[in-house]
């Protein structure tokens, strides 16, 4: 039987449209509409279309956006600057440095400087070291890896005690992804480049995410039957047939994991739009948090 799907553009909508009506309520009462900040570093074509999208869908919910371009000659002081005086300045709600910064720069230096309470994509080293601890609570969780926790909630999935299976390890996905398992008491696994009989592993999971950016890397026969698969890479493989010559493949085989899952989530259409949807909740959260 095929695995029914769970669907992120839908999701991602209805968390969009609650949000939006959260924030005219805001307004209405007297306050000024939540502020991102987003700062790119570099002329990267992917990152400049993930920055447009995030701008775009914040004047959709009515969310301010103020976009920063440096060049990617920026020295690391200018860029730790920057952050300072978004800190500082009362319209600015939630900061995004868009990852990963042009070779050369010190990511983790630049992420500490954000103040905690704007740091929208948490990844800000406390918010991750609060993830990473039993009993605290970070402000703000990653965009991604909270997307992926929606989803499958979203299916209705029961995470305690099952077994947990995160491909990747990497600081924005699979390590924020496999924290957030352990908070909600799965048994999580998580594999990377050198782990040994990788389909056996998987095979295992009840609940499997994959993060690695590997097209269509998971095959049908390493799925367990019945698992629920989260598949978060989006890679783009040539197809002379489409007008822009690629199209955009997950991690997972799709069709043949299909064949075997109890859910899936399609690629494009499943984590992609959570991520945005997350930042702008996350916007709103730290609006109000900045009024109280
Ligand atoms: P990344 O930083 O390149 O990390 C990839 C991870 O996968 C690493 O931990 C790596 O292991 C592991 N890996 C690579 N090849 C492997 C293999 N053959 N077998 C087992 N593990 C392997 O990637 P990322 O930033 O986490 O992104 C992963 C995917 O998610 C990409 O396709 C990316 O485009 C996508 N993504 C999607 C969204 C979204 O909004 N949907 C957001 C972010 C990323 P090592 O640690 O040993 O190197």
């Amino acid at each position: 039987m095929s695995a029914q799907i769970i669907d992120g553009v839908k999701l991602a909508e209805k968390i969009r449209t609650r949000v939006k009506e959260e924030v005219v309520i805001w307004v209405a009462d007297g306050h000024t509409a939540p502020g991102l900040a987003t700062v790119l570093v570099g002329e990267n074509p992917a990152s400049q279309s993930y920055v447009r999208s995030k701008q775009k869908a914040c004047g959709e919910a009515g969310i301010q956006s103020f976009g920063f371009n440096l060049p990617a000659t920026s020295s690391q002081e200018e860029v730790e600057a920057l952050v300072r005086q978004l800190n500082a300045d009362p319209k600015v709600n939630g900061i995004l440095v868009q990852l990963p910064l042009p070779a050369g720069f010190d990511e983790e230096r630049v992420l500490r400087e954000i103040n905690i309470e704007k740091d929208v994509d948490g990844f800000h080293p406390i918010n991750i070291g609060r993830l990473a601890q039993k009993g605290r609570e970070p402000l703000f969780i990653p965009c991604t890896p909270y997307g992926c926790m929606v989803l499958l909630e979203e299916a209705g999935v029961k995470l305690s005690g099952a077994k947990a299976v995160v491909l990747g390890r990497s600081n924005i996905v699979g390590m924020p992804v496999a924290l957030l398992l352990v908070r909600a008491d799965a048994t999580v696994t998580i594999c990377h480049s050198r782990t040994k009989d990788l389909p056996a592993v998987v095979r295992e999971a009840d609940v499997l995410v994959a993060a690695i950016g590997k097209p269509e890397m998971v095959r049908g026969d390493w799925v367990k039957p019945g698992a629920v698969v989260i598949d978060v890479g989006i890679n783009h493989v040539d197809d002379a047939s489409r007008p822009r010559g690629y199209r955009l493949v997950g991690d997972v085989a799709y069709d043949e994991v299909k064949e075997v899952a109890s859910w899936i989530t399609p690629v494009p259409g499943g984590v992609g739009p959570m991520t945005i949807a997350m930042l702008l909740q996350n916007t709103l959260r730290a609006a109000k948090m900045a009024a109280k």
